[in-house]
């Protein structure tokens, strides 16, 4: 590759300079200096809402700056629309993927691309052999996870042979098996001498993958380097926030005592599409995990319970009552709330501010009825939620677009609490949230069973279901495959029973 052996003489491939960019008032960028050479991993780490992805939208030219300016092999590059970051051969892996939903996953990798179908669909096959990516090219986009959409904007950048790739929080959605699999095209592109910029709040994989690594905060980069010349504890340091206020609050652990109590939720013999006879119960005050890989039918089994979903067979009592099959509406009513995974499909109205989106779902229950509710009320509420939960925000009637990823979610939380459910529901909690936020939504879900609710917690995260449950079901191929309590829970046990890998202690299948 050229330059590439004559090392640091060369010009970076990608070099950003005193990058500035405001929304509004609010300052996100201040400054910003930035450069990856060819095969170099540069990680991105930093707070959320610290302007990680508008920077990477800016390379992207999916925003444009108000002041920089951004070089590619050292010569100055008019970006600002993305077909001119594309055909500099740049392409960005966003945080919340943007495919089209009514394409197939064929359709929408291919789109834009002139040459012989044939040889494309060769090309792809081969990335996906490489990945070790099973998936049904017809399917429609608007039927795949998260973790599947990132995956097809991966191979859109692949097909594209991008020479810089950007990826904004991957592995926050995905399974451990896929981590892996993406690590290794990750390295292989590396040595390939492909230039990356890889966005993540973990710092684990910083050292397994990056060559350099900047910390983030406020729109200033604030640490800048090789990895070798530092250790996990300085990046750690690097990115506590100076705010005491904002240092963890590690709360005793309260135990279950299961004997004393009646089971809010029970699931008996329940089937649906994607999962067969599911039966369990939820106590009051517990978190109660529900782990398994992509595609187990975890999240079709909670769209179920929460009415969105067709029952096919089985039973959902709730407080001794049934309410097998309910819309969506009454269950609701009932005292069941839902956090989904996809907060932008399902979980707000971007076009509403922060203030009205955490009280909407006041309005479709009893107890506020039918009666509009006045501003002052909805402010005060939705103030209430953003002091408890630390949500950065501006102003309450700001739209809930501009929040960072962390934020919105926090703004979801929120209004599913506003009601509040006996039951909570959350898919995927903390997916692409950075440590900081990650922490208060964890001291969210704690606060919410030392209140009683029982909490329902379906995550990929197996750390994050060590870390916070009571009890954990594993779910593979659609069957509950093995129960856990909080002393049995190990990250091992969890991940073999995920991917179907018998225990010693094997509930049959
Ligand atoms: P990160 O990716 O580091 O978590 P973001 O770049 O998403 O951070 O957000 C940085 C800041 O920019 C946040 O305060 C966020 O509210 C604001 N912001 C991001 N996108 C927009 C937008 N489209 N309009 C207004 N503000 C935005
Ligand atoms: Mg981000």
């Amino acid at each position: 590759m050229a330059g590439n052996g004559s090392g640091q003489s060369s010009a970076p491939r990608l070099q950003i300079r005193g990058i500035r960019k405001a929304f509004g008032q609010n300052v996100v960028l201040k400054g910003i200096d930035m450069s990856v050479r060819a095969g170099e991993v540069l990680a991105l780490i930093g707070g959320n809402g610290a302007g990680k992805s508008t920077l990477m939208k800016i390379i992207m030219g999916i925003y444009t700056c108000d002041d920089g300016e951004i070089l590619i092999d050292g010569q100055p590059a008019r970006l600002g629309k993305p077909s001119a970051s594309l055909a500099a051969g740049i392409y960005l892996v966003p945080q919340e993927p943007l495919l089209f939903p009514n394409m197939t996953v064929l359709e929408n990798i291919l789109m834009g691309f002139n040459e012989n179908e044939g040889e494309l669909k060769k090309r792809l096959a081969k990335h996906m052999e490489e990945l070790g990516f099973n998936l049904n090219l017809q399917r429609k986009a608007n039927t795949l996870s998260i973790a599947e959409q990132q995956l097809v904007e991966l191979l859109r950048g692949l097909m594209r042979n991008a020479q810089v790739l950007i990826l904004d929080e991957p592995t926050s959605a995905l399974t451990f098996g896929e981590v892996e699999a993406l690590f290794k095209v990750v390295k292989d592109l590396r040595r390939k001498g492909i230039s990356m910029i890889y966005i993540t709040h973990r710092l684990n994989e910083v050292f397994e993958i990056a060559t350099d690594v900047a910390i983030m905060r406020d729109g200033v980069i604030t640490l800048e380097g090789p990895v070798e010349k530092f250790t996990k504890e300085m990046l750690i340091q690097g990115l506590l926030p100076q705010d005491a206020a904002m240092q963890q609050n590690t709360r005793a652990y309260v135990p279950v005592r299961y004997e004393a109590l009646k089971p809010v939720l029970q699931v008996k013999n329940l089937t649906g599409y994607g999962f067969k006879n599911v039966t369990f119960d939820l106590y009051p005050g517990e978190i109660l995990g529900i782990a398994g890989v992509v595609g187990a039918g975890r999240t079709e089994l909670i769209s179920t319970i929460f009415g969105r979903d067709k029952t096919l067979g089985g039973q959902v009592i709730l407080d001794g009552k049934d309410i097998t099959g309910l819309p969506t509406k009454r269950v609701l009513q009932e005292g069941i709330n839902f956090v989904p995974e996809d907060r932008h499909c399902h979980g707000l109205f971007k076009i509403r501010s922060i203030s009205s989106n955490t009280t909407s779902a006041l309005l479709g229950t009893q107890k506020i009825g039918k009666v509009n509710m006045d501003r002052r009320q909805q402010k005060k509420i939705a103030q209430k939620y953003v002091d408890d939960f630390r949500t950065k925000i501006v102003s309450l009637e700001d739209l809930i677009g501009s929040l960072s990823g962390g934020n919105q979610q926090k703004v979801v939380i929120a209004r599913a609490l506003s009601t509040q459910p006996k039951v909570v529901i959350l898919d995927e909690p903390t997916r692409g949230i950075d440590a900081a936020a990650r922490s208060d939504v964890y001291s969210i879900i704690r606060q919410l069973k030392d209140a009683g609710v029982a909490v329902l917690m379906v995550s990929s995260d197996i750390e994050e279901v060590v870390e916070l449950a009571d009890r954990a079901i594993t779910v593979f191929q659609g069957r509950i495959n093995g129960e856990f309590s909080r002393e049995e829970i190990t990250q091992d046990v969890l991940t073999s029973a995920s991917f179907g890998i018998a225990q010693e202690r094997t509930v049959h299948a």
